[in-house]
């Protein structure tokens, strides 16, 4: 049983896809095990996006994950990090594979809808950033 961080990120919110994104989960049988609507200050996406400081898209990715609401969501099942991801498709939308969350609806490098957990300590760690142990049933 594994868990993962998903995101949908502040272009998706703003365009109305939190429906859609959570219609796909579903329908690949992808438990949600907690869910909530965060509005992240400028310092909270830096610390959540630590991992990529140094970075070039750095400031301009945290610029964008703080410029509106998101849905954190916790993923629970087996194998569900890259069962996940492969909903989800290439962080370039441009070599997202058809079908994928990002083929279809992101516009932009940076403006692609989603966020997933890339490998079991990620999801640790991006998780108890939005969430404590009691808002995660399992
Ligand atoms: N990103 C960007 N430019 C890049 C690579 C990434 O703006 O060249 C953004 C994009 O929003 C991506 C996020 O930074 O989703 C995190 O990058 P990562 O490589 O972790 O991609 P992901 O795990 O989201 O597919
Ligand atoms: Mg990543």
């Amino acid at each position: 049983m594994e868990r993962s961080l998903s995101i949908i990120k502040p272009d998706g919110v703003s365009r109305g896809l939190i429906g859609e994104v959570i219609r796909r989960l579903e329908k690949n049988n992808i438990k949600i095990a907690a869910m909530k609507m965060i509005y992240m200050t400028k310092a909270q996406a830096q610390g959540f996006y630590d991992v990529h400081k140094e970075r070039p898209f750095f400031a301009s990715l945290t610029d964008f994950m703080s410029s509106g609401p998101v849905v954190a969501m916790v993923l629970e099942g087996e194998n569900v990090i890259p069962k996940y991801r492969e909903l989800m498709g290439a962080t370039n939308y441009k070599e997202a594979a058809p079908g994928t969350i990002r083929a279809d609806f992101a516009t932009d490098i940076e403006k692609n809808i989603v966020h997933g957990s890339d490998s079991p300590q990620t999801a640790a760690f991006e998780i108890g950033y939005f969430f404590n142990s009691f808002e995660v049933i399992s």
